[in-house]
C-alpha cells in the first residue's frame, strides 16, 4: 500500500501547493504542470495528487485514475492545438527507464515530430 503523500518527494511538495508550479489541470485526482525542461514546444507531466512511484505501482484498483489521465491528456492535446498533428505520450520507469521523479508521471509532448525508437 503506497502512503498518499510523501513529504520528501518533489511532485507531492508540488500537489500540496508547497512548491511553485504552472498548474493547466487541477481535479480531485490529478494535475497537470508544465514541464521546467520542456522538450518540445508543448510539453506537460499528467500526475497523480496520490503519492504513487511509477507505473509499476499501478494495479486495477487505479483504473479511475488511469482513465482520468489519459482522458485529460486528450483533452488538453486538444485544448492545446496539438491533437491534430500528433502528440506524444510517455511514461519512464526506473533508471533504464529514465525516470529521475519517482512519483508516476505522463510526459504529454508535442508541437513537433519525434523519432522512434526513443534514444
Ligand atoms: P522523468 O525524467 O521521466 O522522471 O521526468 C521528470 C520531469 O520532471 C523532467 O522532464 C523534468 O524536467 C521535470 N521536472 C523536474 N522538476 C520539475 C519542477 N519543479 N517543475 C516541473 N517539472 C519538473
Amino acid at each position: 500500500m503506497t502512503a498518499d503523500t510523501d513529504p520528501t518527494c518533489l511532485f507531492c511538495r508540488i500537489v500540496a501547493g508547497e512548491l511553485p508550479s504552472t498548474r493547466e489541470y487541477d481535479d480531485d485526482l490529478m494535475i497537470a504542470i508544465r514541464d521546467i525542461a520542456p522538450r518540445a514546444p508543448t510539453h506537460l507531466l499528467l500526475l497523480p495528487k496520490r503519492h504513487i512511484e511509477s507505473a509499476l505501482d499501478l494495479t486495477e484498483a487505479d483504473g479511475e485514475l488511469l482513465a482520468r489521465l489519459f482522458s485529460v491528456a486528450a483533452d488538453l492535446a486538444r485544448s492545446m492545438g496539438i491533437a491534430d498533428a500528433g502528440y506524444r505520450l510517455v511514461s519512464n520507469v526506473g533508471s533504464w527507464g529514465g525516470q529521475s521523479v519517482d512519483h508516476l508521471h505522463i510526459h504529454l509532448m508535442g508541437g513537433r515530430a519525434f523519432d522512434w525508437p526513443p534514444g
